[in-house]
């Protein structure tokens, strides 16, 4: 049987066309309460039929650390990618991470182009594009950017045209249902072997699980997974991360501003705070998550760190080593701590650098422990080792080495079930 080698784990090829989905910022709660409103019947099959898990998802809860981590199947450790933005100590400055420089691990989705696959990614921000897709001979755009791909960069060219929908906001539900659109459309007419559709969390930091935003949008989903499921793809979705709301009873954010608090403990400027969910789409969350790095003198960190960790509100607060060591981090990219506030708290950094302005809803976000939980979800019944702890970058091995090979007339009596 033919195989795939990436980052130590061995994938058996596929059997018919693969779809793996990361729905951004999905909290397992989204996908049960759209389901009891009877809104997302092909959602509610999956659920219901045990081919419904929990997984964790990496820590810090952000998008690209766990969209890396899906493609690579390694946590960032390995892969190298921990958050939007990192400190450089050598270069002495704050840097973005979405660049494929920073990337140090191969993809699966790449491992299996260059071995003869099929591969196609569509992404809806353009931000983890040129992550997502290096190194991969395929297809490769975003929706932001669909109007803009050419052959020679995303291997594709007139997405709009194939797609048959306008290029959406980038702030709005439809810039992931165009996501959806286009695996469809793509599924229909160039049949890949294995395809990645990642969706923006727009939705979920605005709506709660169960409001009929968030239901709106997952019924939307569902039609196009539904269709995707009867074109004869196995269907396989997890998410990044999950999503809490993040504020007081009176409605406004909980933030704990830990510059302005290391500033008046041991002086100013003498700590740098790097908050690395920030990124240059911020107005929805107004750069507020409940993950931080801080970087300081050795000299003070003990002290810091006692400080922190007893402060309301922090879940925790660790070395860089220890921290690295539990949550499989990069120790050179992390900072001397990390700080984690609790499930319904967020950390910024001086009050005077954060924008809420744009926070027109009462503000969701994540990156903390409270986020971890992920769902992982499978069209086909997978067999799982008893005892396994599942990692939502578990589920290419799942899918590939864990659901039994579709036979040529299982696929046709599979394909008449869903109808
Ligand atoms: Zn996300």
């Amino acid at each position: 049987m033919k195989t795939v080698e990436a980052n130590g784990r061995r994938y058996r090829w596929m059997s018919e066309p693969l779809v793996v989905v990361c729905v951004d910022g999905c909290e397992c709660d989204y996908l049960e309460r759209a389901a009891s409103s009877g809104r997302t019947p092909f959602i509610a099959g999956l659920l219901k039929a045990g081919t419904a898990y929990k997984a964790d998802a990496v820590v810090p809860t952000f998008t690209n650390p766990n969209n890396l981590s899906i493609v690579t199947g390694v946590p960032p450790a390995v892969h190298g990618i921990c958050g939007n933005y990192f400190y450089d100590r050598e270069a002495n400055a704050e840097v973005m991470m979405n660049d494929p420089k920073y990337l140090r691990a191969p993809t699966v989705l790449a491992a299996f182009a260059d071995a003869g696959a099929k591969v196609a990614v569509v992404t809806a921000k353009d931000k983890l594009r040129k992550l997502l897709g290096h190194g991969l001979k395929g297809i490769c755009f975003s929706s932001e950017k669909a109007a803009e791909a050419t052959l020679a960069e995303n291997g594709i060219e007139n997405v709009v045209e194939l797609v048959g929908m306008p290029v959406p906001s980038v702030y709005s539900a439809e810039l992931s249902e165009f996501v959806f659109a286009a695996g469809v459309r793509l599924l229909e007419t160039r049949r890949p072997d294995l395809m990645y559709l990642s969706t923006t969390d727009y939705v979920q930091h605005k709506c709660a699980p169960g409001s009929e935003g968030a239901n709106a949008f997952y019924a939307m989903m569902d039609r196009y997974l539904a269709k995707l499921a009867g074109l004869g793809a196995l269907i396989a979705l997890t998410a990044d991360h999950g999503m809490n709301s993040k504020t007081r009873a009176d409605g406004s954010p909980d933030v704990i501003y830990l510059q302005d608090l290391l500033d008046g403990w041991i002086g100013a400027g003498r700590a740098r705070v790097i908050l690395p969910i920030t990124d240059p789409y911020v107005v929805h969350h107004g750069a507020l998550g409940s993950f931080a790095t801080i970087y300081l003198h050795p000299s003070e960190s003990e002290l810091v760190r006692i400080r922190l960790a007893d402060l309301e509100g922090i879940e925790t607060a660790l070395h860089n080593a220890d921290a690295c060591r539990r949550f499989e981090l990069p120790p050179d990219r992390m900072g001397d701590l990390v700080v984690i506030s609790k499930r319904h708290v967020v950390l910024g950094t001086s009050r005077a650098r954060h924008d809420l302005s744009g926070l027109d809803a009462p503000l969701r976000s994540h990156g903390g422990l409270s986020e971890q939980t992920v769902p992982l979800l499978f069209s086909r019944n997978a067999t799982i080792a008893e005892g396994r702890s599942l990692r939502n970058f578990d589920i290419l091995d799942v899918s590939l080495n864990c659901i039994p090979a579709l036979t040529a007339r299982k696929a046709e009596d599979e394909r008449i079930r869903l109808g």
